[in-house]
């Protein structure tokens, strides 16, 4: 089986890079492949657990794909979710934060 923990940050390495980088205003096309792609994760993500508890978190809390924003709090808020199931700590999600971490690294 794959390395959970590996695999965790790999994905949300990925996930989180590809929101701080989606458009400020994405096109129909744009926001359709947004959806597809997260909806297909609770179908494909090679950790059950994990991809059954994404899912229904999914389900509650609909993906913001409007734009480069929403979209980078939105699953900094999901991935808030799985930190607190997992006894981590909670990240700050302002776009400051999010763009740090994923965009442009920090400010001096
Ligand atoms: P990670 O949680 O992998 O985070 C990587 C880096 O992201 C951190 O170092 C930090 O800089 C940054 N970061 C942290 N929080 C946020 C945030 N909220 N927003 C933006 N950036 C942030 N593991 C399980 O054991 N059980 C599960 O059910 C489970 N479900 C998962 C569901 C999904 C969809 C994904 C992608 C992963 C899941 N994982 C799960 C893996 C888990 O989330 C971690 O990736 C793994 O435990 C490694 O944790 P880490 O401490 O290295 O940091």
């Amino acid at each position: 089986p794959p390395d959970v923990e590996v695999l965790g940050r790999s994905t949300w390495t990925f996930l989180h890079t590809t929101a701080a980088y989606y458009p400020e205003k994405p096109t129909p096309h744009q926001r359709a492949n947004m959806i597809s792609l997260i909806r297909a994760l609770p179908l494909l993500y090679p950790c059950s657990n994990c991809a059954l508890d994404f899912g229904e978190d999914v389900k509650v809390n609909p993906p913001d794909v409007s734009g480069r924003v929403g979209l980078s709090r939105w699953l900094c808020e999901r991935h808030n979710e799985v930190n607190a199931k997992l006894g981590k700590e909670r990240f700050d999600c302002s776009l400051e934060k999010t763009d740090e971490r994923w965009k442009d690294g920090p400010r001096d």
